[in-house]
C-alpha cells in the first residue's frame, strides 16, 4: 500500500520554494518522456519519486547488457527476459509508486505519432531522454505548436547539456539550432559514456522540470547549460529571448512535424543498428502473430527468442559478415536489426525472414 502523501513528499515539500501548494502542483503534472535509456530512466525515476500525476513512457529499444552500466532501473532480469526497456521500466517504477499512472509505448516516436501520444497523455510536460537531434528537433515541433513546455538533455563522454523551452517565453531548440549538427564522433558508442555525465545530465533537466511541474516557472534558468563533470569545464549559452525568424517559434513551420525530414529507415545511434518501419498500411492491419511466427522460424532450424512483446532471430547467412545480423521483430511490424549499419542489407533480412 502507498504511504500517505504528506509525509512521503514531507522532505520535497519542505523546500521553501515547492512548498504544500508546489507539491499539490507536482501532483497534477502529467509528464511525456521521450527515450528510457541512460537519461530516461533516471528522469522516470525522478518524476515517479517526486509524485507525478501520471508518466507516459515511450522508447523503441530493447534492452542490451551494455546497457545496465549507467540505466538505472534495470536488472539481469530484465535483460535475461528479452524485455523492450519501457515494459521493464514501468514494472519496476509501479513498485516504486503505485500512486503514479505509468503507461508504457515500446514504438518509434515519429511524427506519425507525436500529436496522438502527447494527446492521449495529457501531457503537461514533455522530457527529452532521446539520443538523437531528428528526435529533439521533432519533440521542439510538437512543443511550440501545442504550448506545451520541453525539456532538452544530453550526455556523451564525460559532459552534460540541458535547456529548458517554454513555448512563447524563451528560445526553443531552433532558434539556437538551425539544423541536425553532424555527429563528428561524438556518440555513445564511439566516445563512450560515463555515469556522472548522466547524473549532471539528468541533474540539470530534473531540477527545471521541477521547478516547471510545482508552479516556480519563474525561476527557471533559461540558458543552454554544458558541464564537463571530469574536466570542470561549464558554459551556458543565453536562451531567454526566442529568435525573431526562428522557422518554429516565429513562423511556426513545423517540418519535422509534418514528417518531411522522416526517413523509412533511421540509423540508430553510432550502435551499428538499423530500425526498419513497416507502411503505414501494414500497421493498420492487425499485429503479426509472433508466436505462430517464431514456430515457423524454428521449423526451418532457426534460433529464435519470443515474447509477448517480441520476436528476435539471427541470421548468420546475411551480409556476408562475420558477425550475424539479428533482427527483433515487434508484433506492429517494425524491427531493429542490429550488426550492420547498412539500411539496405538490413531491409534485405527482413523481406527474407518475414516476406518483406
Ligand atoms: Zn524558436
Amino acid at each position: 500500500m502507498a504511504p500517505p502523501d504528506n509525509h512521503r513528499y514531507s522532505r520535497q515539500a519542505l523546500f521553501a520554494p515547492v512548498g504544500d501548494a508546489g507539491q499539490a502542483r507536482i501532483r497534477e503534472a502529467r509528464v511525456l518522456l521521450v527515450g528510457c535509456g541512460a537519461l530516461g530512466t533516471h528522469l522516470a525515476d525522478f518524476c515517479v519519486r517526486a509524485g507525478v500525476a501520471s508518466l507516459t513512457i515511450i522508447d523503441r529499444d530493447v534492452l542490451e547488457a551494455s546497457n545496465l552500466q549507467r540505466q538505472a532501473l534495470f536488472t539481469e532480469a530484465d535483460l535475461a527476459a528479452a524485455l523492450p526497456k519501457a515494459v521493464a521500466a514501468t514494472a519496476h517504477l509501479r513498485a516504486i509508486n503505485s500512486a503514479v499512472e505509468i503507461t508504457a509505448h515500446a514504438a518509434d516516436f515519429s511524427h506519425e505519432n507525436a500529436e496522438e501520444l502527447a494527446e492521449s497523455a495529457r501531457a503537461t510536460l514533455i522530457l527529452d531522454a532521446s539520443d538523437n537531434f531528428e528526435t529533439r528537433f521533432l519533440i521542439n515541433d510538437m512543443s511550440v505548436s501545442t504550448s506545451i513546455p520541453w525539456i532538452y538533455a544530453g550526455c556523451v563522454g564525460s559532459r552534460a547539456v540541458a535547456m529548458p523551452v517554454v513555448p512563447g517565453r524563451t528560445a526553443c531548440l531552433q532558434c539556437l539550432v538551425e539544423s541536425v549538427p553532424p555527429s563528428g564522433g561524438e556518440t555513445c558508442d564511439r566516445t563512450g559514456i560515463i555515469m556522472p555525465a548522466v547524473l549532471s545530465a539528468v541533474a540539470l533537466a530534473s531540477a527545471e522540470a521541477l521547478k516547471l511541474m510545482s508552479g516556480n516557472a519563474a525561476a527557471l534558468i533559461p540558458r543552454m547549460k554544458t558541464v564537463d563533470i571530469w574536466t570542470g569545464e561549464r558554459s551556458s549559452v543565453d536562451a531567454s529571448t526566442p529568435r525573431n525568424d526562428c522557422p518554429a517559434c516565429a513562423r511556426r513551420e513545423f517540418a519535422w512535424l509534418s514528417g518531411r525530414h522522416a526517413t523509412a529507415g533511421i540509423k540508430l545511434c553510432g550502435r551499428n543498428s538499423v530500425q526498419l518501419l513497416p507502411a503505414t498500411s501494414r500497421r493498420e492491419n492487425a499485429p503479426i502473430n509472433l508466436a505462430a511466427l517464431a514456430r515457423e522460424l524454428q521449423s526451418s532450424g532457426r534460433a529464435v527468442t519470443v515474447n509477448e512483446h517480441l520476436l528476435r532471430v539471427s541470421d548468420a547467412t546475411s551480409g556476408g559478415s562475420a558477425v550475424p545480423l539479428e533482427l527483433t521483430l515487434f508484433a506492429d511490424g517494425r524491427a531493429l536489426v542490429s550488426g550492420t549499419t547498412d539500411a539496405a542489407a538490413a531491409r534485405a533480412l527482413y523481406a527474407r525472414l518475414l516476406g518483406g
